[in-house]
């Protein structure tokens, strides 16, 4: 269902306002947690201003290890759709558990299954059973067949609102926490009429690396960008060494800006 063999014509997903898969790049931004009222709805006043379309935050933190921040849970989807309506911003936040799709249906707009959950195939299955869009990651040691037919199970299911999301797969390379697999693009475009967006926060795991990432993505022809964004990335409950802070997100969107009237 994902081939484009079946459906020639590229999937575009409306969410509120916003297209995914259409002519404009959409910017997904936000903390890679909700860690407080504050701090999310801040966020998301300010990446809004900047120019991002959709809002993300963690409620749900599937992290390494069980002593880290493990994210608000059901407080966080609370914050997380309050700052989306001051804001007027979709939001989208990770769902870790076929048990917690319908609560995460009520407050999210879109629903991200994480790249530990690329192959939870009960997970795909039950998201699959519902209509929001899913942002669907690559599992970080998958190939593009493999995540296609992950997508299938959503697909198969009755959901057709799927997003493909490129974060960086694992090789031997140290430098950065992951590694940005640009071809994906260019391979996805060929065999999918779903939408592909990029995460270069994740892919490179450094700040300092995200514009380059993203101005690549874009060029290699992304449909969007999931940007990891922290008022103070410094004191992140979660991957703040990777978050930009609002003055370097801003930098990113205007740069963005003069890429996206010529790519
Ligand atoms: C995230 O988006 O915060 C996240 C955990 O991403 P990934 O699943 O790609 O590691
Ligand atoms: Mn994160």
């Amino acid at each position: 269902l994902a081939s484009k063999e079946v459906k020639k014509e590229k999937t575009v997903i409306k969410v509120g306002d916003v297209s995914i898969g259409g002519k404009e790049v959409v910017i997904i931004a936000g903390p890679c947690a909700v860690e407080n009222e504050a701090q999310i709805i801040n966020t998301a006043k300010t990446v809004k201003l900047m120019g991002a379309h959709i809002l993300r935050g963690g409620a749900y933190k599937p992290r390494t290890s069980p002593y880290s921040f493990q994210g608000l849970g059901k407080e966080g989807l609370e914050l997380l759709k309050k700052a989306g309506e001051i804001a007027r911003m979709p939001v989208v936040t990770e769902v870790v558990n076929p048990e917690h799709v319908d609560l995460v249906c009520e407050y999210a707009d879109i629903l991200q299954i994480g790249t530990r959950n690329a192959q939870n195939f009960e997970l795909l299955k039950r998201v699959g059973q519902v209509q929001k869009p899913v942002i669907l990651k690559r599992g970080m040691s998958m190939t593009i067949k493999e995540w296609l037919m992950s997508a299938e199970y959503i697909l198969s299911e009755g959901n057709r609102n799927v997003i493909l999301c490129e974060r960086g797969i694992r090789t031997f390379e140290t430098a950065t926490r992951n590694t940005l697999d640009l071809s994906a693009i260019a391979v996805l475009k060929e065999e999918t009429h779903l939408p592909v967006i990029v995460d270069p926060s994740h892919a490179t795991g450094y700040a300092k690396y995200v514009p380059s990432m993203a101005y690549a993505a874009v060029a290699a022809g992304a449909d969007g960008l999931m940007i990891e964004v922290h008022p103070q990335p410094e004191k992140a409950f979660s991957d703040g060494p990777q978050s930009l802070n609002f003055s370097s997100f801003g930098r990113l969107v205007e740069n963005l800006k003069l890429f996206t009237s010529v790519v």
